[in-house]
């Protein structure tokens, strides 16, 4: 078994590559606002990994959408790399859960990966190794010239995973991305996630309803709860590394910090 913690990728980096400050978020306006956020602050550092969890409707998609710049925020500000969000930026891609709508059905694979680099106007060759390489990092070599519905649900989500690498983002933001998947290939994406954040030093964002899964992922998490949201807790996971499915959920500080982390999500539930 490893000894030797390792610390969060935080420890090592002084420039946050995602900063939010003092967020809040409502939607409709007068005496029909809903309040969902009411005052979110917490940092991402480069090449981090971080999960968001909280109870059902506490306001997860929604903060994922103020920082992808899909929603206007209310008040505070959300930053990457020291600039203000205020539409979708550029360095980043998204991953949803949905990957059956965000896939082309009449494209192939390649084709699929090559969709959001054609505005870059990267030279051929450059456009070529990047989807090769996006490709090779979730395995899929054999599979570049068949059509999204001849894929497994696992299979599709690895290419839209490899349309995000391909993309080559700073940041990648995934909502749910493998709610739909079956449990082993679920354990598969989630050590994709942790190669190609290792491989390409990419700084991940990731809300989940599976606690097992922010505990295994993640260098940090932030736990929301409350209505409208707060950070109840940011937890640092100083789980040792590399992390292994077998030998990492078998430690027994895994189940107390899935213990923590479920007992927080709890709490901000009934505190609602
Ligand atoms: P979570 O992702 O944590 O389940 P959401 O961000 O989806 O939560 O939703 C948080 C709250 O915001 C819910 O009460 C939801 O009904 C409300 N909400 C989400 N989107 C909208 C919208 N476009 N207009 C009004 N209310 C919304």
């Amino acid at each position: 078994m490893e000894e030797v913690h390792v610390g969060t990728r935080a420890d090592a980096r002084e420039e946050p590559r995602l900063s939010v400050r003092g967020l809040s978020k409502s939607y409709g306006n007068g005496d029909d606002a809903v309040n969902v956020i009411a005052d979110l602050t917490f940092d991402v550092a480069m090449g981090e990994i971080v999960s968001i969890v909280g109870p059902s409707g506490v306001g997860k998609t929604t903060l994922l959408k103020c920082l992808t710049g899909l929603q206007p925020l209310t008040s505070g500000a959300a930053l990457i790399d020291g600039r203000l969000i205020d539409g979708p930026p550029e360095e980043m891609a998204l991953v949803f859960q949905e990957y059956t709508r965000s896939l082309m059905p009449w494209l192939t694979v390649r084709k699929n990966v090559l969709l959001p680099l054609r505005h870059l106007r990267l030279p051929k060759p450059e456009l070529q190794r990047r989807i090769d390489e996006a490709i090779a990092a979730v395995g899929l070599e054999h599979a570049t010239e068949k059509y999204p519905w001849q894929l497994s649900g696992g299979m599709q989500q690895r290419v839209a995973i490899a349309r995000a690498l391909a993309y080559r983002p700073e940041v990648l933001v995934m909502d749910e991305p493998f709610a739909s998947v079956d449990a082993q290939t679920r354990f598969e994406l989630e050590d994709l996630c942790l190669t190609i954040r290792d491989q390409f030093n990419m700084t991940i964002l990731v809300v989940t309803h599976d606690i097992d899964e922010a505990v295994y992922l993640s260098d940090r998490i932030v736990v929301l709860g409350k209505k409208p949201a707060v950070v109840t807790r940011l937890l640092d996971v100083d789980l040792p590394g590399p992390r292994s499915q077998i030998r990492t959920r078998s430690l027994p500080h895994f189940a107390d910090m899935r213990t923590e982390v479920l007992s927080l999500i709890q709490e901000g539930k009934t505190s609602q």
